[in-house]
């Protein structure tokens, strides 16, 4: 369904050129929860921004190619990237707040994103109550006449996981969806996602710095660090074979009950920095310092070789 090739993106940020994200490959099969994890700063959000071309396109510079259903997201236009925002990929925030109008009841703002993707006004209003049911709400006849101060986080949540559903898109790229949520309220918002994924055929990717998040929803997992996939596979192999030191590290900061935990250590930062300052101008195609190779550690399970990787050419 989704196929990203050598995915490099660089922005040219006020603070410098920033290679964000580089050599980013990733395939995620239809009806699949794919999770991509790593600490803040990785380059996640800039990578799923990518797949909607949702960068700011004024100073980010893209390589290497990106293909949904066989299309190339790269070259579409910009009323095709609007058509595929509304109907085929939808994307999810972390704060539930500020993605919402706080002047508009959350049932009309439901109902816009239903005109959007091309619903008939005489459905508008019935799709609109069972959207929100669908998401967990009730009674839905009645919340939907509420604004957002009305509710609570994980309620908020909800109602953009509504909008995101209106266009019944096949892909929903979830970025960081329960962070700002209270732990109880992130794990029903985290069954919430696997439900719909099922009840409607949904593929989605979910984006984390949480492997407990990985661990509860998702089937395949790319963990990112520092602009780069270090390590990728089926979760089950990932879970019990964690390979690259980084990985390893993210599974020992999962928090465990019982008796008191190590800390986990710091990584020695042995890949390349995305603001390395050695790099000038950037060039599409042409590396000026090499990424890690991946090698295959089983046929749904690839590791980045564990080299320093900083050389100039
Ligand atoms: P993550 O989502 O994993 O926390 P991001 O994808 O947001 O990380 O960021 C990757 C890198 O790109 C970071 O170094 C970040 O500071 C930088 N970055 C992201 N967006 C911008 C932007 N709009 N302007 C400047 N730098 C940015
Ligand atoms: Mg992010």
């Amino acid at each position: 369904m989704l196929e990203i090739n050598n995915l490099a993106v660089t922005l040219n940020a006020s603070r410098g050129i920033i290679r964000a994200v580089r050599n980013v490959n990733l395939a995620v099969k239809p009806g699949e929860i794919h999770g991509l994890v790593g600490e803040s700063g990785s380059g996640k959000s800039v990578t799923a921004r990518s797949i909607l071309r949702l960068n700011d396109e004024a100073v980010s510079l893209y390589d290497g190619s990106i293909s949904f259903e066989g299309n190339d997201v790269m070259s579409l236009k910009r009323k095709e990237i609007l058509a595929l925002r509304r109907h085929k990929i939808s994307m999810i925030f972390q704060d539930p707040v500020t993605s919402l109008d706080p002047l508009q009841r959350v049932g009309n703002q439901v109902a816009e994103k239903l005109r959007l993707a091309g619903t008939p006004k005489n459905e508008i209003q019935s799709k609109t109550q069972s959207l929100i049911e669908s998401v967990g709400i009730s009674p839905a006849a009645e919340r939907m006449y509420q604004y957002p101060f009305q509710m609570s986080g994980g309620m908020l949540q909800r109602i953009n996981i509504a909008m995101a559903l209106a266009g019944n898109p096949k892909l929903l790229v979830a970025d960081e969806p329960t962070t700002a949520l209270d732990v109880t309220v992130q794990m029903q918002i985290l069954r919430l996602l696997k439900k719909l994924q099922k009840d409607f055929g949904m593929t989605i990717i979910i984006i984390t710095h949480n492997f407990g998040v990985v661990a509860e929803i998702c089937d395949t997992v790319s963990v990112m660090y520092k602009g780069v996939i270090v390590e990728q596979g089926d979760a089950e192999s990932l879970f019990e074979h964690p390979s690259h030191t980084y990985t390893k590290g993210l599974m020992a900061a999962i928090p465990k009950s019982g008796p008191e935990q190590e800390l986990p250590s710091p990584m020695n930062g042995n890949l390349v920095d995305p603001l390395d300052s050695k790099i000038s101008i950037p060039v599409p195609g042409l590396d000026y310092v090499r990424t890690p190779v991946m090698k295959s550690l089983s046929p749904t399970h690839s590791c980045a070789e564990e080299i320093s990787t900083v050389e100039e050419q």
